[in-house]
C-alpha cells in the first residue's frame, strides 16, 4: 500500500542543509494501521508530505499503491492523492462557506466516487446527524474534527494519512475522536499513517514506529512487532 525504499530528505536553511529523513524504510500493507511517533523537529510531518506526495525525496523511493511518486508529474501525483488517500490534519481545514453535509462530501465528490449510503452512516456515527445544513462555525471543535474524518473517510481511500488528528482537541474530546476514527478505518477497510506524540494513541494501533535521527525503528529498539 505505501513504501518507503531509503528514502532521504533534506531541507535547505540559512545554516546549510538540514538532514531531516537519512535512510528511512517502510513498509504499510492495505488495511494495517501504523503508528509513527517521535519528538518534535524528527520529521514526522515530513514523512507524511512525502507519503502523500505533497513533496518528493530527494533519493530513494516512495511508492503509493505500487507507483512510485518522483515518477509522476503534479497531475498525476493529485489524482493518485484524489483517488487512493484520505487526509486528516491537526487543523481541520475545513471549508467555511460549505455546509457540514457538502464538506462531508467533498472528496467523495472529487473522486467521483460518492456513495450515499456510506455518506448518510458516516454522519450518523460521527454525532452529525441533524446539523447537515449547519456551517463549519456552528460546531464545536470535536465536532469539526469529526467532519475532517469523515470527509478523509467518504471516497473509503485505501489509505488514510493522519497528523496528529487529535492534538487540537482536549483530553476527553480527543479520547472519543481517536477510538470513533479507529472505528470508522476499519469499517472502510482504509490502511492508516498516524502521526502522535501520545503513547496512548499510538497503543491500539497494529504497529508502532519511533523516528529518531532520521530513521524508523520499533520504540523499544527491538524487532519490529507484528499484530
Ligand atoms: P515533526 O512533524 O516531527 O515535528 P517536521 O517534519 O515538521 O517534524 O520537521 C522536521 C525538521 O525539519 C524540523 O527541524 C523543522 O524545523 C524542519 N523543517 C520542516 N519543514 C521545513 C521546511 N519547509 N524548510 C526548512 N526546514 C523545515
Ligand atoms: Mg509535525
Amino acid at each position: 500500500m505505501l513504501e518507503f525504499r531509503q528514502v532521504h530528505k533534506a531541507y535547505a536553511t540559512p545554516q546549510g542543509p538540514l538532514a531531516v529523513l537519512t535512510a528511512v524504510d517502510l513498509e504499510l500493507r492495505p488495511g494495517e494501521s501504523l503508528a509513527l511517533m517521535g519528538e518534535s523537529g524528527s520529521g514526522k510531518s515530513t514523512l507524511l508530505h512525502l507519503a502523500a506526495g505533497l513533496d518528493l525525496p530527494d533519493s530513494g523511493e516512495v511508492l503509493v499503491d505500487g507507483r512510485s511518486i518522483s515518477t509522476l508529474d503534479e497531475p498525476a501525483r493529485a489524482r493518485l492523492r484524489r483517488d487512493t488517500l484520505g487526509l486528516v490534519f491537526q487543523q481541520f481545514h475545513l471549508v467555511p462557506s460549505l455546509s457540514v453535509l457538502d464538506n462531508l462530501r467533498l472528496q467523495a465528490r472529487l473522486a467521483g466516487c460518492e456513495r450515499p449510503e456510506w455518506s448518510t452512516h458516516l454522519i450518523e456515527r460521527l454525532g452529525l446527524a441533524g446539523m447537515e445544513r449547519r456551517y463549519p462555525e456552528q460546531l464545536s471543535g470535536g465536532q469539526q474534527q469529526r467532519l475532517a474524518i469523515g470527509r478523509a473517510l467518504a471516497p473509503r481511500p485505501a489509505l488514510l494519512l493522519a497528523d496528529e488528528p487529535t492534538g487540537n482537541l482536549d483530553e476527553t474530546t480527543a479520547g472519543e475522536v481517536l477510538s470513533l476514527l479507529l472505528d470508522l478505518v476499519r469499517e472502510a477497510g482504509s490502511a492508516m499513517l498516524m502521526v502522535t506524540h501520545s503513547a496512548q494513541v499510538a497503543a491500539p494501533l497494529d504497529r508502532c514506529l519511533h523516528l529518531t535521527h532520521g530513521r524508523l525503528g520499533s520504540p523499544s529498539g527491538q524487532a519490529v512487532s507484528h499484530r
